[in-house]
């Protein structure tokens, strides 16, 4: 491709619009354009890379024995009403109705066309396991569509079912489709970790993200150095030693004033005391009923743990009229003493007492609080958030935390829809049985974010070679010089000869100009046709992510160009460890 017949507007400013690295690096590189809130026009060098991360996406994908197909982007309301989702997917379902007053909705995924397309036509157990995939334009009206391609209300997906006959078998798809995603975010130069992820109100084990490593990310992972456990934080147990409840050995509770003191930094200055004396008493609402949540004082609760342990669907922390309604006090001043709410509590305070505690009433705590003694506690479990100083749940080594972005997400989905939307099957004794599904989703837009996030630098992007929009860039220093510009020609026309993907930047614009876009864009090679260059035989090189300059013999350019291709190659792979 020629770069003078391409269409790709870079900008030199920064737009402020752009907050993340990534969405501002898109822009100026002219990849991509946004129409309205969340949804973007990919240009022509945007989709090359989209269309390169498909490309390696579909050979695993059709290597683990998924096959591919396309369903239909609206969706009947019909379907969603029968699994059940019409009432709880939310508000990021898109929903309309067409001219005869149906419902449809636009697809934020593909369980119930799947479901209902699979349930149609499979009748035995002969017939399964079933494997499909697809990559598709989905939409979800996300609250806060944000950071570009990251978070947008349109994106693209590659999302994959599965459906077996038995549990077993259906394991078997989940970890053909978790080792095929493992080989594609390596394909795809990638710095990721599988992390378990919490797999809702379904249960079991069978559910992991690949998140790709960077600050920019939304989430929050735990990982062992000693032991090979990764979770997302949302999940990650947190363990404690077994200890009996500490009971009767502190004095009389004790209410006193602490005026204005609201937060656990201020009752802890206030009354001289480690903030991890204080239990921090949060009120939530689950599924319209409100309960009280004991952490203490320096710790977070988990929203997701407090979901599961309430069995509920929704959760949200209580708005402040709630607050001072259920515990006739400003927010601040909340304590398990008295409250006519359940109340759960985290497992760490059991090892505890004589604590301080909000006491219902504004600017006043209680001292001298033992739980077991003085409040009813409705159930102990684990209700907060792990940090690095806790000890890996799985062998008791050293944790670290981490920022990481979710490209994919593997799901055992056991019998959720396929029960509610009757697709059965005869197995060999001539019994009805319900398939057993899986589900698989690749952010295929969000990888091509999240690889800038990772991989970037003060010049601009910097690709891994298998996404990146071409191979090799082509720098003619010169054009107006007919030896360089004869040169250039020649090199260009023997590198698409040995299947590179190469960009011949043939624009009459100064050396500085063609520099500054070649390192913007990303493209992981680099070559300079110049005439200096050319008087003593050669093309300089350069290696965008090492930044390594190098000179390339012109009389042996092809097996000199595949080996320093290899260099660079080698070194993605070394840097992802
Ligand atoms: P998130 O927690 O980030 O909202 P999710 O868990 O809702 O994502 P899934 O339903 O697991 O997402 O979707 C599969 C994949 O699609 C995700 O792993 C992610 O890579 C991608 N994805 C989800 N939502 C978006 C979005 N709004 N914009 C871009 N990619 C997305
Ligand atoms: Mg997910």
């Amino acid at each position: 491709m020629r770069f003078s017949q391409c269409y790709i507007p870079t900008l030199k400013e920064t737009p402020a619009e752009a907050e993340v690295v990534s969405h501002k690096l898109l822009l100026r590189a002219g990849m991509v354009r946004k129409l309205t809130s969340g949804m973007y026009t990919y240009l022509p060098l945007g989709l090359r890379v989209l269309n390169k991360i498909s490309r390696i996406i579909r050979e695993e994908m059709q290597a683990a024995g998924y096959q591919e197909l396309l369903m239909p982007m609206v969706q009947p309301g019909d379907l969603w009403k029968e699994s059940g989702r019409w009432e709880h997917y939310g508000r990021e379902l898109l929903r309309f109705k067409d001219r005869n007053e149906r419902d449809y909705c636009l697809g934020p995924t593909h369980e119930e066309v799947v479901t209902d397309l699979v349930r149609g036509e499979v009748r035995s157990y002969r017939q399964l396991p079933v494997r499909l995939f697809q990559v598709q334009t989905k939409f979800r009206d996300e609250i806060r569509p944000r950071f570009g391609l990251m978070r947008g209300r349109e994106f693209v997906m590659k999302d994959a079912y599965s459906f077996d006959a038995t549990a077993q078998a259906a394991e078997k798809s989940y970890w053909e489709c978790h080792a095929a995603y493992k080989r594609i975010f390596q394909r795809l130069g990638l710095r990721f970790r599988p992390v378990e992820a919490d797999s809702g109100s379904i249960g079991g084990n069978f559910s992991h993200e690949f998140m790709v490593l960077a600050e920019a990310g939304e989430d929050m992972i735990a990982f062992c150095h000693d032991c090979d456990y990764a979770a997302n934080v949302e999940r990650a147990e947190v363990y404690h030693q077994p200890t009996g409840t500490q009971s009767g050995c502190c004095p009389t509770a004790e209410r006193v004033a602490t005026p204005q003191a609201h937060t656990v930094e201020e009752v802890a200055d206030f009354l001289h005391i480690p903030v991890t004396t204080i239990i921090k008493t949060m009120i939530y609402v689950v599924d319209g009923q409100p309960v009280a949540v004991l952490v203490r004082g320096d710790r977070q609760v988990n929203d997701v743990k407090l979901k599961h342990v309430c069995h509920g669907q929704d959760v949200q922390l209580a708005n402040a009229e709630m607050v001072t309604a259920l515990t006739q006090a400003p927010v601040g001043f909340a304590g398990p003493l008295g409250l006519q709410i359940p109340v759960y509590a985290d497992n760490e305070l059991k090892a505890g007492t004589d604590y301080v505690t909000g006491a219902n009433m504004a600017d006043s705590h209680w001292l001298h609080v033992d739980l077991a003694r003085d409040a009813s506690v409705t159930a102990w479990a684990d209700l907060r958030m792990i940090t690095a100083e806790d000890a890996c749940p799985r062998c008791g080594g050293r944790l670290e935390l981490t920022r990481g972005i979710e490209v994919g997400h593997v799901f055992m989905l056991g019998r959720k829809y396929s029960d509610a939307m009757q697709a059965t099957f005869l197995d060999e004794h001539g019994q009805e049985q319900t398939m057993i599904m899986g589900c698989y989703g690749i952010g295929v837009s969000r990888v091509a974010a999240a690889a800038i996030e990772q991989n970037h630098d003060e010049q601009g992007i910097v690709f891994p070679p298998d996404m990146a929009p071409f191979d090799c860039v082509l720098l003619n220093l010169d054009p107006r010089n007919a030896q360089t510009l004869a040169k250039a020609e020649e090199i260009y026309a023997l590198l698409r000869k040995m299947g590179v993907d190469v960009l011949l930047d043939d624009r009459e614009e100064r050396p500085g100009v063609k520099f500054k876009d070649a390192d913007l864009l990303g493209i992981p090679l680099q070559l300079i046709v110049g005439c200096k260059g050319l008087a003593r035989g050669v093309v300089e090189c350069k290696d965008r992510r090492s930044g390594v300059k190098g000179a390339l013999p012109v009389d042996k350019l092809e097996d000199a160009f595949a080996a320093w291709a290899q260099e660079v190659r080698d070194g993605w792979t070394a840097q992802q460890g």
